[in-house]
């Protein structure tokens, strides 16, 4: 593909990629930590989960402070800087605000990043500037009302027809649905086919002459990441906007599903930060019998469980992400190790929102305090993306192929 000519062997990372320096991370980390600290303050988060609406506005500031397109090549806007980045990014939006940073993730890995791999020359020159910019808002639609977890026995269709196709069919919670430009959407071409008959789209959802959003949904956390069941009635979607080969959509997918639970474990990070932004203070300089909260030995046990699941999901993530990084030319990409750093720190975020709840004792309950929200954040980590238990399946199944065992 021309697009990938003057790219490294790998098609995992932008062209002119050089793995960046712990100084790169950090300073990355600095600036993205001013940018939440200006931009999405403690009422703002609030806001958003209480009214359950997307600040609009975010996308353009998210993009003039260069956060949308870091895995994207220069040439489009993007920062080239690989998914140790992408991770630094998403664990302190998330920190700032859960819903955010999964609208976040929905934008800039599953849609930009997906078209950066996989798009070609005209689609990327087409699309990648405006999602990059914050102008556009992207999506992915994989799942539907009874594929979830067997996701490749979606029902969508895209029949070929003179010029391209016609898709027809309904996708349930999609992440930016509501909002979207852009939607990478997912249909069978070959229905008969099973996995062999699936093919990726690029649907400029807005333009598009049968395409809707039939309802945004109420969900427990995550409020104001606006998420939707979106209809196509009778799509034409033209063959140039075909991403990666007809029939080869489960390629696509399996492969982005690999470094989006990567990028998506670095949200929980955030949100386990966040549990003890809000705890440790909290515990020091609240009193009873005499002494701060902080002193007692069963909540320094909780302090003690929630840093160190902290750190140990913080470092498997970051590892995983280096390794990825560091060999650029041909990645080692394991698909139990991007699984396995989302199953183990999703599950460990739900249990400090739990413990941040526990340590605010009836304040931890109010509303006011962001303990609540951080908690029910987490609980979608543990089902989005693949569930817990589909992620064992995954991880299981790796193995089972290193033996030979089908
Ligand atoms: C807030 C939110 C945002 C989302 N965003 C997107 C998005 O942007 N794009 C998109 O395409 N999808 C999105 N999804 C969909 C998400 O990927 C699915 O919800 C998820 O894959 C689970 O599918 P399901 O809900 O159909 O659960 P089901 O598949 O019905 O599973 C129900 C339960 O059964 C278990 N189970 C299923 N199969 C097995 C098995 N073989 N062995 C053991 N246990 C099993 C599951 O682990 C789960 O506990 C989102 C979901 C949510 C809630």
């Amino acid at each position: 593909m021309a697009s990938n000519a003057c790219r490294y062997a790998s098609t995992k990372h932008p062209k002119n990629f050089k793995p960046p320096t712990q100084d790169d991370l950090d300073e990355l980390r600095e600036r993205t930590i001013e940018f939440t600290r200006r931009e999405i303050p403690y009422d703002v988060a609030q806001a958003t989960d209480h009214q359950n609406e997307f600040p609009m506005e975010m996308w353009q500031k998210m993009g003039e402070a260069g956060l949308l397109g870091v895995t994207a090549d220069e040439d489009y806007g993007g920062l080239s800087m690989g998914y140790q980045a992408h991770c630094v990014i998403m664990e302190e939006l998330s920190r700032a605000s859960g819903s955010i940073g999964l609208s976040y993730a929905a934008h800039s890995q599953l849609c930009v990043n997906q078209l950066m791999l996989n798009g070609n020359e005209e689609q990327k020159s087409q699309y990648l500037p405006g999602l990059v910019s914050g102008e556009k808002v992207g999506a992915l639609a994989m799942s539907e009302h009874n594929a979830g977890s067997d996701v490749v026995s979606m029902k969508m269709t895209a029949k070929e027809v003179d010029g391209g196709y016609v898709l027809n069919g309904t996708k349930m919670w999609i992440t930016n649905g509501p909002d979207a430009d852009l939607i990478i959407i997912y249909a069978k071409t070959e229905p008969d086919a099973a996995s062999k008959g699936i093919t990726a789209f690029l649907v400029e959802a807005k333009n598009a002459k049968g395409f809707s959003c039939a309802r945004k949904l109420d969900k427990l956390g995550m409020r104001g990441s606006n998420t939707g069941e979106i209809v196509l009635d009778n799509v034409f979607v033209p063959t140039s906007h075909v991403l990666g080969a007809k029939n080869k959509g489960v390629r696509v997918l399996m492969e982005g599903l690999d470094l989006e639970r990567l990028v998506l474990s670095a949200g929980p990070l955030g949100l386990m930060k966040a549990s003890l932004d809000c705890t440790l203070p909290y515990v020091h300089e609240r009193h009873q019998f005499g002494v701060p909260l902080a002193t007692q030995q069963f909540i320094q046990g909780k302090l003690a469980d929630m840093y160190t699941k902290y750190r140990a999901s913080s470092a498997l993530t970051y590892s995983i992400a280096r390794a990825i990084d560091e060999s650029f030319e041909d990645p080692d990409i394991r698909t139990q190790d991007c699984a396995g750093a989302i199953l183990y720190a999703a599950e460990r975020a739900t249990e400090c929102g739990m413990d941040a709840i526990q340590c605010l004792g009836g304040m931890g309950y109010m509303n006011e305090m962001p303990a609540g929200r951080i908690m029910r954040d987490a609980k979608l980590y543990e089902i989005g993306a693949g569930t817990s238990e589909v992620r064992k399946m995954v991880i299981g199944r790796a193995f089972n192929k290193e033996f030979g065992v089908r």
